[in-house]
């Protein structure tokens, strides 16, 4: 399996950093964020060491992902929150500080502090079509 000696995701996987965990198998691990948005903050990712989702392999992301129903499910129960977000930040740029693949799950409730900045844009008509094609191609 893929480690990276230098990555605190790598030492939690290893047990060298101790977690508080909440579901494990042979790829992916789920534990407290030590540093929750809100209580009940998980993290879930996989065993092995990936930086991004675009490196990971499609079969590992559907091991990992597969629990995803379960974990929000569990997560809404025992917080009672009334949703979740569930979060990748992708790459520096998109505020990703741990360079191992992870899925936060964020319980949400009204009035909580995590807020989004979300700018909702407008394409220009004919770009949405233009743009869909292109990335189907590479996407193939
Ligand atoms: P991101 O900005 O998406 O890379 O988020 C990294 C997350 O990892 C942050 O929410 C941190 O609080 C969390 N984190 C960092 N170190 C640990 C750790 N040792 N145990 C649990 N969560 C951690
Ligand atoms: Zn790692």
């Amino acid at each position: 399996m893929k480690q990276d000696p230098g990555c605190i995701f790598c030492k939690i996987v290893s047990g060298a950093i101790p977690c508080a965990k909440v579901l494990e198998d042979e790829s992916s691990l789920a534990f407290l964020d030590i540093g929750p948005l809100a209580r009940g903050h998980v993290l879930l990712i996989p065993k092995e060491h990936h930086e991004t989702a675009d490196r990971m392999p499609a079969s590992l992301a559907a091991a990992v992902l597969k629990h995803l129903p379960a974990l929000v499910r569990a997560v809404q129960a025992v917080t009672g929150c009334q949703g979740v977000n569930v979060l990748q930040n992708n790459g520096r740029v998109a505020h990703q500080v741990v360079p191992h693949v992870h899925f936060h799950v964020i319980p949400r409730n009204p009035g909580d502090e995590f807020h989004f900045n979300w700018p909702a844009g407008a394409y220009p008509p004919g770009e949405p079509d233009a743009l869909a094609k292109a990335i189907r191609e590479k996407v193939a």
